[in-house]
């Protein structure tokens, strides 16, 4: 099998129904209709084996995984995933590991309703780079640099589960358990479904993939404003609550690859929001306030006041 007839196989193969896509994969640039009244919105991820995902995980897994966070950077600024290119770098020609990832590509787009338009196929150590192109609402576009003082700062689920699920890889726990918190690690899931919620009231938006106190740190540090959290606020998966109790807290702030996202509510707007998500069957968990100066503060339940630095939260 030469390059043309593996990227036929495995990638040309992959249909789907959007109306935009004039010419996809098979030329020497793909051509997208974007709407008039909708912006372009554009972002690349890189994972490398061995980096951002384990050489002997199921390839299908892996597939997911690149889509899932790639399509999470267009729901973090309200945007609507609409195409994908695929830049992948093979060690060598594995049929069965490449039906395995082209089958995890397919459902992974499939849901999202994403057309994989075009790519680059290289034979070279294990990695692939993905770039997301979604549609957001004109001048609906939602930053990290938009947050003002008083914004009621939410997170739309719970979170720690990604990076308990790393830490507990290896101990005993029931299969039932073991194969949710898999899912946590290998199927992200990006809440596209905020899009509208977003777009219509956020001031600012982040997706946590650094763990909640760098994420939030980055919306500050964009938006030259601070925050103060109440810790017992922040919404920490049943998971971890059950196996890493112990470490609960510091998993919610300081772990990553959740995919949830954190973002700001002005507080005219806030009843309106949370009648509009109601409605749409949706709970995002008020954690914190923004302040007008800077710096991310979190008062736990005894009243002690945390600083929650980039690096993670520590005590004074
Ligand atoms: P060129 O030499 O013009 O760069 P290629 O031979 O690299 O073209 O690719 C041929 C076609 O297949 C192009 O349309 C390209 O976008 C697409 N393609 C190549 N690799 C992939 C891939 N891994 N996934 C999706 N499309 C791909
Ligand atoms: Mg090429």
């Amino acid at each position: 099998m030469n390059e043309f007839e593996l990227i036929d196989a495995f990638f040309s193969s992959i249909l789907h129904s959007r109306t935009d896509v004039l010419l996809g994969i098979g030329d020497d640039a793909a051509c997208l209709h974007v709407p008039a009244d909708k912006q372009l919105l554009v972002s690349t991820d890189t994972l490398v084996a061995g980096v951002h995902f384990l050489p002997e995980w199921d390839p299908y897994d892996i597939a997911t995984k690149a889509v899932m966070v790639n399509i999470s950077d267009i729901a973090a600024m309200a945007g609507v995933p609409a195409w994908m290119t695929l830049a992948l770098t093979l060690p060598e020609l594995n049929e069965h590991w490449l039906s395995r990832f082209a089958s995890g590509l397919k459902d992974a787009l499939s849901e999202f309703n994403v057309a994989l338009v075009g790519g680059d196929t290289t034979r070279g150590p294990l990695s692939m780079t993905l770039t997301v192109h979604g549609l957001a609402d004109k001048d609906k576009v939602v930053t990290r640099q938009g947050a003002k003082a008083n914004d009621i700062i939410y997170v739309s689920g719970p979170i720690g589960a990604a990076a308990a699920a790393l830490k507990i890889l290896h101990h005993g726990i029931n299969p039932t358990d073991f194969s949710s918190f898999m899912r946590h690690l290998h199927k992200p899931t990006p809440r596209v479904d905020y899009q509208p919620y977003l777009a219509a009231f956020a001031n600012a938006a982040i997706d946590i993939s650094d763990g909640l106190s760098n994420d939030l740190n980055h919306i500050c540090t964009r938006s030259g404003v601070g925050a103060s959290l109440i810790l017992d606020d922040i919404p920490i998966h049943p998971l971890v609550y059950q196996y890493q109790s112990a470490h609960a807290l510091e998993l919610a702030l300081s772990g990553g690859d959740d995919y949830e996202l954190c973002f700001t509510v002005p507080k005219e707007k806030n009843n309106a929001f949370l009648n509009a998500i109601a409605h749409a069957g949706l709970k995002a968990y008020p954690i914190g306030v923004v302040e007008p100066d800077k710096g991310v503060y979190a008062k736990n339940s005894d009243g002690v006041m945390v600083s929650c630095t980039s690096q993670g939260y520590h005590h004074f």
